[in-house]
């Protein structure tokens, strides 16, 4: 691969956004967090504002994270954020709030896997790391033909040692943002502009005009299809009751009180084993939510509250915060309400 001319073609044809311009390993590890499963038109002004409230370890860490969901609110997956989140604390208390120089170290934090860590070693510090993310897989595979499942993990640690091999040790960050502008705006999913590609001369794809072959990806699995009972459940003074998620994806979030059923009377018996007793108002309206890997079909119902044992389930106003602390799914069904 001609390195040179890809690292010449980067610094002629960059982008600019100010992740890539930063060497602050705190603004990278920010930017890379927002960034999986985000667009960058769409996390840019999150980043911003984000970086403008929580300008570094220090102030991300000294937060509880209900501080930090209305800052990544409409992005999803908020998981991510939370172990990022509980990073920041480990950094705070490890390393003296300063962002750990090598790869072991960061590694190790909560959130951060081979390719964030690849990522913040070689362009926040200059280290020649491999992050492999899918744009440089595309690119890789493209070039070389590689006919290999990606979703293997043995292809992904051969497309991690190339990609390894290929870094170059003078400039290991220009290397991985060229790759990644390659990938996001030169060599991209479908109609590739080979002939604008500084490494069309050695593409053996584009040589035998293969490219819509590569990468080679086995089909996902079908998505989980999930049938919910939602409960609306209400007291005398308008109060709705939603519960503070302590597993799972939402962990942190609130959500109403749902089960997996169709049966009202089942939804009923499993409120009184929690120490609910209600009484069935009437069905609302059902609603669907398409996750990555399941589907909720909501049927949303709304019940009386008569009598309430739990201690671990809240009762708030309509217009308690706790709603701005909802997943998508379920701010739907809030929105609804109104
Ligand atoms: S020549 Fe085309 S297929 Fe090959 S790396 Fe460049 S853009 Fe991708």
């Amino acid at each position: 691969m001609s390195i040179k001319e890809l690292n010449t073609w980067y610094k002629k044809n960059k982008r600019m956004l100010p992740f890539r311009e930063s060497q602050d390993p705190y603004a990278i590890w920010v930017a890379e967090i927002m960034l999986q499963q985000t667009q960058v038109v769409t996390m840019l002004p999150y980043y911003e504002a984000f970086l403008l409230r929580f300008k570094d370890i220090q102030s991300l860490a000294s937060v509880s994270f209900e501080e930090i969901l209305p800052y990544v609110r409409g992005l999803g997956y908020y998981r991510r954020f939370r172990l990022m989140h509980q990073a920041a604390i480990q950094i705070q208390k490890n390393y003296h709030g300063k962002f750990p120089t090598n790869y072991k170290d960061i590694r190790g934090l909560p959130g951060i896997g081979d390719y964030t860590a690849g990522a913040i070693m070689s362009t926040a510090f200059k280290k020649p790391y491999s992050a492999l993310d899918g744009n440089v897989m595309r690119v890789l595979t493209r070039v070389y033909m590689i006919d290999d499942d990606i979703k293997k993990p043995k292809t992904m640690k051969q497309l991690n040692q190339l990609n390894q091999s290929l870094i170059d040790i003078n400039e290991p960050d220009i290397y991985t943002h060229a790759m990644m502008e390659l990938g996001a705006t030169i060599c991209k999913p479908t109609q590739p502009n080979c002939h604008k590609c500084p490494l069309n001369d050695m593409c053996r794809s584009y040589e035998h005009q293969v490219q819509h072959l590569y990468p080679f990806k086995s089909k996902p699995q079908s998505k989980k299809h999930i049938q919910l009972m939602t409960c609306i459940i209400t007291d005398d003074h308008n109060r709705y009751l939603i519960k503070k998620e302590t597993q799972s994806l939402f962990e942190g979030m609130y959500l109403f009180l749902q089960i997996e059923s169709e049966s009202v009377t089942y939804t009923i018996e499993w409120l009184e084993s929690l120490g609910i007793i209600v009484d069935h108002i009437k069905s609302m309206k059902k609603f669907k939510h398409v996750f990555t890997h399941q589907i909720w079909y909501m049927d949303v119902h709304h019940f009386k509250l008569k009598s309430l044992k739990s201690k671990s389930i809240d009762l708030v106003s309509f217009d308690d915060q706790k709603f701005k602390m909802m997943p998508n799914a379920h701010l739907k069904i809030y929105e609804f309400l109104k």
